[in-house]
């Protein structure tokens, strides 16, 4: 597995989480139009991305 730096979905629907694994499930669900980088202003960590850990 993979750790890339955190990133996270602009979409204001999106659950206020932020990744830290290019293999996690959630974060593949993300276009690449609304992923940003940077863990984001009061995301909590992905519960996958902890698992995967
Ligand atoms: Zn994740």
């Amino acid at each position: 597995m993979t750790t890339v730096r955190p990133y996270h979905s602009r979409k204001p629907t999106d659950p206020d989480v932020y990744h830290w694994h290019s293999d996690c499930p959630a974060g593949a669900q993300i276009p690449g139009r609304n992923k940003v980088s940077g863990a984001g202003t009061g995301n909590r960590p992905c519960r996958l991305c902890e698992g995967m850990d």
